[in-house]
């Protein structure tokens, strides 16, 4: 392939032959569109054939198993094969251009797989002839020309070559990651959804129960609307309810602190909140490291299991590097943890920001570092920085500091929703009854206006809390397209967000 993430993406094939005296290239060339090799592969294929002789037994062998294994559903047995089957595989114009030739060719023509990359001088040759290919001329279908499919999809001036049903919904699931990324309260709560590693934070937002389980549970739901809303700074705070109802409360002051005005910010912040949120970050850091031996343990059992199984099946042994880490001593994570996340200094009191770590890691300033706030990890964000960080900290691997920030973040999540709202609740009811402020008191009643309260939510709720998007569906949709498009082009990766349509679990790992 070459190319690859520049506009013009190409990917070239070769097409090598055998005759009495040598192997000898009959075809090379390049197509253009999607960044997947299958695409050259079926280009070389359709290419083979046609450079068969007509009405006789000739065997074509191709390194992709796919592609192999495909010849014989779509081509071979298309006359069994369903119209969806037909119109639905990823490349269905492709596959009806090596049909046709294949008829033409006398359905003499078959195909072979052989082991991709092996040393055999036909592979050589052919990706010699591939290479050659590069320089050579570009291989389009043209759609008015076709005698099978009639009709073609495009997006975006691009043809869409992948199955289309497949295609509409990752359309579906971009555009609508992408009217979210750009909703009022969205980007006032979650500073940079792309620095996310939303595989984790989905784990913990759903408890471990990925959204297509079948468990339910009233106590799973409702910590899945707790952490929902409380990811778009929606937890009924007493700013917030003094703004919905101003008739049932006077004063929105917090009642842990009975001083400041207790909005979203407030809550994580609040002065005397902070005895018990040391406590609370404390445990989870002195959690890393017990996680990390966990985590290392079982990777460790995993990779000398592969191993030995490679030993007795008498092949190589799987080219995994041995896991491997290192616990680390409590205070430099702390040093770590408290030059990236702020507020968290605040909580210590101790004003020590660590830069003897940082002239270690060759890094400076650590305040410049500034990208996460303790709100986040209380909201069950997780950063995708961590992972990488975290590997070097505790000499690890990508996979173990992955389960370990997770590990990391939930604690923190978990502790701040029992320890932190849920006393802070506790506290608020109980003032709310001597106020004489009920569930019922609290009860809309109508869009009348009676008793001074407000028709609905939207009317005096502020921006932030308002899902309406900063920009309008009309700029967002473009972009979305686009983005699809440059996704298949393979310009860029999708981000987890965007790949909701294909992520068949949200598990990282049993975290049990
Ligand atoms: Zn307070």
């Amino acid at each position: 392939m070459r190319d690859v993430g520049k506009e013009d993406v190409s990917m070239a094939f070769g097409v090598v032959y055998q005759d009495a005296e040598a192997l000898r290239t009959a075809i090379t060339g390049r197509v253009s569109g999607y960044a997947s090799s299958t695409k050259a592969e079926l280009a070389g294929l359709l290419a083979a054939i046609m450079a068969s002789p007509r009405d006789t037994p000739t065997t074509i062998r191709i390194d992709n198993l796919a592609v192999v294994s495909q010849f014989k559903t779509l081509v071979q047995g298309r006359q069994d094969c369903t119209e969806r089957q037909r119109l639905r595989s990823p490349y269905s114009a492709w596959w009806a251009a090596v049909y046709n030739a294949y008829s033409h060719q006398g359905k003499k023509v078959n195909v072979e797989w052989v082991k991709g990359h092996a040393s055999s001088q036909g592979n050589i040759a052919a990706d010699n002839a591939a290479t050659l290919g590069h320089n050579s001329g570009l291989w389009e279908l043209k759609d008015s020309e076709h005698n099978d499919i009639k009709c073609h999809a495009r997006l975006k001036d691009e043809t869409v070559e992948d199955d289309l049903r497949r295609v509409l919904k990752r359309q579906s699931a971009v555009r609508i990651n992408a009217q979210w990324s750009e909703q009022n309260r969205t980007k006032e709560n979650i500073s940079n959804w792309k620095a996310i590693d939303w595989r984790a934070t989905l784990h913990i937002i759903h408890n471990g129960n990925s959204p297509r389980g079948l468990f339910t549970s009233p106590a799973d739901c409702k910590k899945r609307a707790h952490r929902i809303k409380k990811l778009h700074g929606m937890l009924p705070t007493l700013s917030y309810m003094k703004q919905w109802r101003p008739d049932l409360y006077p004063t929105d002051t917090c009642r842990t602190c009975q001083e400041e005005q207790e909005d979203t910010r407030h809550l994580w912040n609040c002065f005397n909140t902070m005895e018990k949120q040391l406590e609370g970050w404390t445990d989870a850091i002195a959690a890393t490291n017990r996680d990390g031996k966990r985590a290392h343990a079982k990777a460790h059992k995993q990779w000398l299991k592969a191993a030995k199984e490679a030993r007795e099946l008498g092949r190589p042994a799987p080219n995994q590097k041995e896991p491997t880490f290192t616990p680390q001593k409590e205070d430099i994570i702390w040093t770590v943890l408290k030059a990236r996340i702020k507020g968290l200094t605040g909580i210590c009191r101790d004003g020590n920001n660590g830069e003897d770590w940082f002239d270690r890691l060759g890094e400076e300033e650590p305040e410049k570092q500034w990208k996460w706030k303790t709100q986040d990890f209380y909201q069950g964000l997780t950063p995708k920085s961590f992972t990488e960080e975290w590997k070097t900290i505790f000499k690890t691997t990508a996979t173990i500091a992955r389960y370990m920030v997770g590990r990391f973040v939930n604690a923190i999540e978990e502790f701040g929703r029992t320890e932190i709202w849920n006393k802070r609740c506790k506290v608020t009811i109980e003032w709310e009854r001597e106020n004489g402020i009920t569930s019922m008191s609290k009860r809309v009643r109508g869009r009348n206006c009676i008793g001074n309260h407000r028709p609905s939510r939207s009317v005096s709720i502020g921006s932030t809390f308002r899902q309406r998007p900063v920009m309008g569906v009309k700029d967002i949709r473009p972009e979305a397209d686009d983005r699809i498009v440059r996704s298949y082009l393979g310009q860029l990766n999708l981000d987890a967000m965007e790949r909701l349509d294909s992520i068949k679990f949200l598990m990282i790992e049993d975290r049990g």
